[in-house]
């Protein structure tokens, strides 16, 4: 385990927050999660665990320990006639994993390729992109539960999976570390090409019969094509969820804004875009000093430069009032902001 202190976090978060820890733990096996578990838990009442830092805000300096989960490897466990059943090391690069798999022929995850951070830290908001959620292909997970230092195995049903939520981000927030994520993956796979931009990818390469591969590609160009590279321009990708509203307040709104754009959500709720909620209120390409919404997408708050956590929160916090001022809509954020 590597400890150092003092130490600046700005290459430990996709916002490039340059924030201060007062300790770090970088935990490269689960054994030495479990060995340093007193001393990077218990040894101070304020902590947290730390993947690829992509979803995250620091506001302040961090006065506790940062624990960062780096072990990796991927293992598969079992194959059967259609599925492959694999596990990744939370450490793991997410986008890596999924390369392994869609090179290894296993579908699947590819529509949830280039989504940054790490694979330990998929399941806590139950990524999502382009028609596919994690909890599609996932089949277990094993965590250290931190009060008491002992692995335990959740199956799916305990996770309680929902839009960009699960139970680790509820009920059980920080309460446990994940040290490694299970999927089952399909040998048969049916791809998923529901997305237009999918779509004109394919049709503009001339791609009649894509593999999973074809569909990484696609993705993986369409995601460079509209959203900022943090090693470039500092975000965290969406700041915020996509609200969910019952069908009589859409329809209310719908007589208001007739082009409001909407999806359906579970029975009697309608999922309505962010980023057009924010376009509408002028904020797409604004820049302020440092801060900044991506001109190209108004889901996504960027840093220019030297931005600290209070200006981002800053501008999250104005976005979200004049949201709610013309639609009634209140905006949640996805990030994790973090206050020690
Ligand atoms: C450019 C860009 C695009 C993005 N696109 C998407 C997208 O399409 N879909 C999507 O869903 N997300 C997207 N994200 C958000 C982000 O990539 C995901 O949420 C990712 O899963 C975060 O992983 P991480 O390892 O960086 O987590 P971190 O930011 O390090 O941590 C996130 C949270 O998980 C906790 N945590 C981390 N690891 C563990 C662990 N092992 N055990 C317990 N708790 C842990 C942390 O304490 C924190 O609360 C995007 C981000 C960026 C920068």
């Amino acid at each position: 385990m590597e400890k150092l202190t003092n130490i600046s976090l700005k290459p430990y978060n996709s916002f490039g927050i340059d924030v201060k820890a007062r300790k770090m733990f970088i935990i490269k096996d689960i054994y030495e999660l479990t060995d340093s578990f007193e001393t990077a838990f218990a040894s101070d009442k304020t902590w947290i665990i730390l993947g690829g830092g992509s979803n995250i805000l620091f506001t302040e300096d961090y006065n506790g320990n940062v624990i960062k989960i780096d072990f990796k490897g991927i293992q598969v466990l079992d194959i059967t006639a259609e599925h492959v059943y694999i596990r990744a090391n939370a450490g793991e690069e997410w986008d890596n994993f999924v390369n392994f798999c869609v090179e290894n022929n296993l579908g699947g995850l590819e529509n949830l390729s280039y989504i940054p951070g790490s694979a330990g830290a998929s399941p806590i908001q139950n990524i999502g992109a382009y028609g596919v959620e994690l909890k599609d292909f996932f089949h277990s997970l094993e965590a250290m539960e931190i009060a008491t230092g002992t692995i335990k195995r959740f199956k799916k049903a305990e996770c309680n999976f929902g839009y960009r939520t699960s139970v680790f981000k509820t009920a059980l927030k920080n309460k446990y570390v994940i040290c490694s994520v299970i999927f089952k993956l399909d040998l048969n796979h049916k791809i998923n090409r529901g997305y237009k931009a999918i779509d004109e990818y394919l049709t503009q390469n001339k791609i009649n019969s894509p593999a999973i591969g074809d569909i990484r590609k696609a993705i993986i160009h369409i995601r460079k094509s509209k959203l900022p590279d943090p090693k470039y321009l500092g975000n965290a990708g969406s700041f915020f969820k996509n609200p969910v509203i019952s069908k009589k307040c859409f329809k209310e709104l719908k007589n208001k804004f007739p082009n409001i754009p909407a999806f359906n959500d579970k029975k009697g709720y309608i999922k309505i875009p962010a980023g057009w909620l924010i376009e509408q209120t002028g904020w797409k390409g604004y820049r302020k000093g440092n801060v900044g919404v991506y001109d190209k997408q108004a889901l996504v708050i960027v840093n220019h430069g030297s931005a600290n956590g209070g200006e981002v929160l800053g501008l999250a916090n104005m976005i979200k009032q004049s949201v709610y001022e013309k639609f009634g809509i209140k905006l949640e954020p996805e990030v994790n902001i973090i206050k020690s």
